[in-house]
């Protein structure tokens, strides 16, 4: 199939990060959503412990053919460059490259993310049929660690597979990472694995205490540990990635300024830095029933502005407060350190969706480097306590408080959790994990409910 002209190739995004779709600007007044990301089914064969949508069985209603191939049309209307088909796992739907056919012959871009638990050679063939152009397989750690995460035997191997295939095929291998306690010390050995298994691109994001990971509070990045995942991501960037050609892209979640902003964000772009969630302003997110969000990770209850099967989408993304309040906040709406922060004019708290689910609303994100060094100056650490916790539905949430605590002389040791960077950069990622199966059970076990601070529970 004959990529429409409208469409950037992969030589295009390789050679000049600036041209990719998902980072485009557009007007807080004026949004021009260029990006979708579309879970087209909740239907999912694993059973990941930081889910944020606790996805498994498939929604009571989701979209039919008929309401998707509309879904596509409108997408095109409102101006949309590139749609991500996520689910739950996208190719579980029967007609999943019936709709990513027909987002290619609308002339936009598609791409899809999976687990690759069964991406075999004929759900490959009908993905390249589709013009499929990119396939983002999450990998979250050494085998060890990744299945322990995923919840499913074998799901590490099977990833791999998948990954093998896909860089053999025209279809762009890319890879995405969550980041917590688990898989943070393993992203030198996972950069190996990329560079040997042909990724041309790297996508990290901050595990959320959304869904499933709001149930295991003990899995997260406490925001103190950004001090040392920072210059960990500058060195395997330096020396592991880039000098083989592996394109990092700190997800949006990966914030914010600091010494390290332009080295890192969008792939290195020189001069580039962050410019606020770009929910409802550059992208749009769908859920399998048919919501509308300004983003797809943001919690359905307070985040969706209607439905694609009676709304029209571009009248909701421009109108409905739910969605466009995000691209409207000021400084106004920022409260506790974000507020009085030297960027707040520019970063307005960073993710949304981040802050939201860590203390409970939007407008004061702890998940911040910037942040975090401003505390280190005065001798402290932010803590992340859990209060509430999450009810138990797809995209909800606990919350959180922060607490600041005098750092320990032990804490100042230049290490990630315990590991040194000699231990981490000589673990082969062909190892099972560089925790023990009991270090990682205690990572993953549920939390005992919490007395629910609403009393709504
Ligand atoms: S402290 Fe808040 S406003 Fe300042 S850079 Fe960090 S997230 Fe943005
Ligand atoms: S909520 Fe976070 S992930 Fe979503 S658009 Fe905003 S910054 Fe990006």
């Amino acid at each position: 199939m004959e990529p429409h002209p409208k469409t950037l190739s992969n030589t295009d995004f390789i050679e000049r990060p600036d041209t990719l779709i998902r980072h485009g600007r557009t007007d807080d007044h004026d949004p021009k959503p260029l990006y979708c990301v579309w879970e087209i089914t909740l239907k999912c064969y694993l059973g990941c412990r930081h889910c944020g949508s606790r996805a498994g069985a498939e929604r009571n209603v989701e979209l039919s053919t008929e309401e998707c191939l509309d879904v596509v049309r409108q997408l095109e209307d409102l101006g949309i460059r590139e749609v991500t088909l996520i689910g739950g796992e996208a190719y579980l739907r029967e007609d999943w490259d019936q709709i990513a056919a027909e987002i290619t012959r609308r002339g936009m871009a598609c791409t899809m993310t999976t687990g690759g638990r069964a991406l075999g050679e004929d759900r490959l063939l009908r993905a390249i049929d589709a013009g499929i152009t990119s396939i983002s397989v999450s990998i979250d750690g050494l085998s060890r660690t990744h299945e322990l995460q995923r919840g499913a035997p074998n799901s590490w191997e099977d990833a791999m597979k998948s990954c093998e295939r896909i860089a053999a095929s025209p279809i762009r291998l890319t890879t995405n990472t969550q980041v917590n306690r688990m898989s943070l010390p393993e992203i030198p050995a996972l950069a190996q694995m990329l560079v040997d298994t042909g990724s041309q691109a790297w996508q990290i994001q901050i595990t959320v205490p959304m869904g499933r990971g709001a149930d295991r509070p003990q899995m997260l990045l406490q925001p103190y540990d950004l001090l040392d995942f920072f210059p960990l991501l500058a060195w395997v960037k330096n020396e592991r990635l880039t000098p083989n050609g592996v394109r990092l892209f700190p997800g949006n979640n990966v914030g914010y300024f600091g010494p390290y902003e332009s080295m890192l964000r969008y792939g290195g772009q020189l001069g580039s830095h962050w410019s606020g969630c770009g929910a409802g302003k550059s992208c749009i997110g769908i859920e399998s029933d048919g919501k509308i969000k300004g983003c797809p990770s943001l919690p359905s209850d307070q985040y969706t502005g209607g439905y694609t099967n009676q709304d029209v989408i571009t009248d909701v993304v421009m109108e409905a407060p739910e969605v466009n309040h995000i691209r409207l906040r000021t400084n106004d709406d920022l409260w506790g350190f974000c507020k009085t922060c030297y960027y707040s004019d520019v970063c307005r708290a960073g993710c949304t969706w981040t802050s939201h689910c860590t203390l409970g609303r939007s407008g004061n994100n702890p998940y911040c480097i910037h942040r975090a060094l401003v505390y280190e100056e005065q001798g402290k650490h932010e803590h992340l306590i859990q209060l509430q916790s999450a009810p138990g539905q797809p995209f909800d949430h606990g919350v959180f408080t922060t607490e600041l605590r005098d750092i320990q002389d032990d804490e100042r040791e230049m290490t990630i959790l315990g590991h040194t960077l000699a231990d981490m950069a000589q673990l082969d990622w062909r190892a099972n994990s560089i925790w023990t199966e009991e270090e990682l059970r205690a990572f993953i076990k549920r939390a005992p409910r919490l007395y629910d601070i609403t009393g709504s529970n």
